[in-house]
């Protein structure tokens, strides 16, 4: 048997080096850790921050939050407005868990990339290279004489070489895993590829559509201008972001498109009745908005989940009246609470007996932050706050696990 490397500065034995006498010393402490001498001088020392931000995060009990656990003054974040836009998706992750919004978006906490580990290729790279693939083809035959024509054997040959030279891309990058499941992945993908072209024909050919910008940028400083939203308190809200794809109907009807290549499962939460679950879906929307005026009402926006095995399902949004009535409504609240310096951790509801249990924190790259334990009991106590209570309402009426690879 071979001790671990705590055991051992758990026991009496010698220390070989300055780091380890320091870290028997706090593993032998025995008073409360805040009084051990390496963690004086709180503010200038980083240990001693640690510490505290720890157990600020774990507090159970008082159902406070303070700097370490999702609490700041009130206007000392910044806050998305008429000069500054947003992502809906940055949006969305707020409406999901602002403490993971916080991290991100605004300390700019970074993910590690660890190609090394990689052994299946991750869903946000397949997105990248689907997203490429199609990009690069629809562009590539935008001009084609008959749009709703047969697919040519040249055309489904050029589909196949740009997916290669994004596939080679990806190699070079180191991102696709071990040889053996990437090339299976390729055989999939490349099947998935020539399925679409036959749904997408399918669907110009019934709705007389025309392929007619990919990677449609808005308020991005060139492209198209900001989507404008007039929140409910009389403020105004620009978004910005990039639509995968328009078509336009011979009636003057847009149809924007969002490709999908994850799961169309984690999109369950989206219902007709409820296209908005809380702010939790707010890109078709916001899309639909950034177009609105280029096209004959109402417009449409719809997840295409480009896969045989989400059998190329639609999710469409149709942004009317009462769409825009709650998208405004919601996002107010999501505003609101973000300028009242307010970032709690969500933790969604707690669904699964084994791995993380969470919905919300599933694939989220701060999971090691948040503590291992009681984070819906701490959500709980927190969302008391009077402060909270519009955004608690929203955050508890849905959970969904959507992955933030917009794959
Ligand atoms: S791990 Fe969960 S609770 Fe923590 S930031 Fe991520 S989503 Fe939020």
């Amino acid at each position: 048997m071979v001790n671990s490397f705590e055991s051992a500065l758990r026991g009496p034995g010698e220390r070989a080096s300055l780091q380890e006498w320091d870290l028997a010393s706090l593993f032998g402490y025995r008073g409360r850790l805040p009084g051990h001498f390496l963690l004086q001088g709180a503010e200038a020392n980083p240990l001693a921050r640690g510490v505290a931000a720890r157990q600020s995060r774990h507090r159970r009990g008082g159902g406070r939050l303070d700097g370490w656990s999702g609490r700041v003054p009130q206007g000392a974040a910044p806050v998305p407005g008429p000069e500054r836009a947003i992502s809906p998706t940055a949006l969305e992750t707020f409406a999901k868990c602002p403490f993971k919004y916080f991290l991100g978006h605004i300390l700019r906490v970074g993910e590690v990339e660890r190609p090394e580990e990689v052994v299946t290729i991750e869903p946000a790279a397949i997105g990248n290279i689907m997203h490429a693939t199609l990009e690069r083809f629809f562009n590539h035959t935008k001009d084609r004489p008959e749009p709703e024509a047969d697919w040519s054997p040249a055309e489904r040959a050029a589909l196949r070489d740009f997916a290669f030279a994004e596939f080679a891309d990806a190699e070079r990058r180191g991102v696709t895993g071990k040889a053996l499941t990437w090339q299976a992945e390729q055989a999939r993908l490349l099947r998935d590829l020539d399925l679409l072209l036959a749904e997408e024909l399918k669907e110009r050919r019934q709705g007389h559509l025309r392929f007619r910008e990919a990677e449609a940028a808005f308020g991005m400083g060139s492209g198209h201008p900001p989507a404008e939203l007039q929140l409910a308190n009389g403020g105004t809200l620009l978004f910005r972001g990039k639509a995968d794809r328009i078509d336009a109907g011979v009636d003057g009807r847009l149809v924007i498109t969002d490709y999908k290549t994850g799961r169309s499962s984690t999109y369950k939460d989206l219902k007709p009745e409820n296209p908005l679950a809380g702010g939790q879906f707010l890109q078709l929307p916001v899309y639909a908005l950034a177009f609105r005026e280029d096209s004959a009402p109402p417009v449409t926006a719809s997840y295409w989940f480009i896969s045989e095995s989400a059998a190329f399902e639609r999710k469409p949004v149709v942004l009317d009246d009462r769409t825009y009535a709650n998208l405004s409504g919601v996002v107010t609240t999501l505003v609101e609470t973000m300028s009242n310096g307010y970032f709690p951790a969500v933790p969604g509801s707690e669904t699964r007996p084994y791995g993380v249990p969470w919905e919300n924190c599933r694939y989220c790259p701060y999971d090691a932050v948040c503590p291992s334990a009681n984070r819906t009991e701490i959500w709980a106590e927190v969302k008391g706050d009077p402060g909270l209570a519009a955004f608690a309402g929203l955050a508890d009426g849905e959970s969904a696990a959507v992955e933030e690879t917009d794959a």
